[in-house]
């Protein structure tokens, strides 16, 4: 009994640990200073930690288990890249083309593109409920990266509300949205269970929206003012703690 109320309970204490970092985050973004950058750098870091120490061995013990071929978590993997790849730059090209029309800095924009950075925030959740129906260490890596990541999210939801013209209000009622959100995504893995093939490549999609938020948007943002050697090592010392992490869970 003990255990079915902690493994149900761990997914919502994580989660809930998410929206604070989303909060976090975001309020970190109204000053912009050096320690934020390094802060990103560490989370890249870790993200690629989680891909290749959490994950990666996760997706190949289950395939060895379940004597499935590779080739789809891995067609899955790619999907998952190029997923958030090709929403996140459509949504940059549309923007640019309302700029072109002389539409400069519609706070509408601002709204539009922080919902869908919540949309994904809600993924992050389903994420974290998913990985708990493969295992616990699975899990709480997953849980990590989610963590670890949301404080960029919440820095990015802030950024670009502010960027429109959004006001205070609006953009902390933005802020707050997207940090429930992956509470809302780890409640609705309660409703919904997985075949363990289902979850192979469930692994494989989230694995490549992990390196895709990791090495395209957090590493690319902590270096977008200038580089320093200190954010590198701040990226090598995220991915060193998470080996070490997934030596203990
Ligand atoms: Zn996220």
């Amino acid at each position: 009994m003990l255990v079915v109320i902690i493994n149900t309970m761990l997914p919502m204490i994580l989660s809930i640990t998410t929206f604070f970092s989303t909060l976090i985050g975001g309020l970190f973004a109204y000053k912009n200073s050096d320690q934020l950058h390094r802060i990103l750098g560490y989370t890249a870091g870790v993200i690629l930690g989680v891909f290749a120490f959490g994950i990666i061995p996760e997706i190949f013990k289950a395939i060895n288990a379940q004597n499935v071929s590779s080739t789809w978590p891995m067609l899955a993997l790619v999907v998952g890249f190029l997923t958030f790849h090709i929403i996140e730059k459509s949504i940059l090209i549309h923007n640019a083309q309302e700029e072109d029309y002389g539409e400069h800095h519609h706070p509408h924009v601002g709204v539009a593109s922080a919902l869908a950075l919540s949309g994904h925030s809600f993924l992050d959740g389903v994420g974290i409920g998913l990985g708990f129906q493969v295992s616990n260490s699975i899990g709480i890596a997953v849980a990590i990266a989610v963590i670890a990541h949301d404080f960029s999210d919440g820095i990015n939801t802030v950024g670009l509300m502010l960027v429109h013209k959004n006001n205070r209000s609006k953009t902390l009622t933005l802020l707050f949205i997207d940090a429930i959100a992956p509470i809302l995504g780890v409640l609705s893995t309660l409703f919904f269970h997985f075949s363990e093939k289902a979850l192979i490549i469930y692994l494989g999609f989230f694995a490549g929206f992990l390196l895709y938020i990791g090495a395209s948007e957090i590493l690319p943002e902590a270096h977008s003012k200038h580089s320093s050697y200190v954010t590198i090592a701040m990226t090598v010392l995220g991915v060193v703690f998470m080996f070490v992490v997934t030596r203990f869970i």
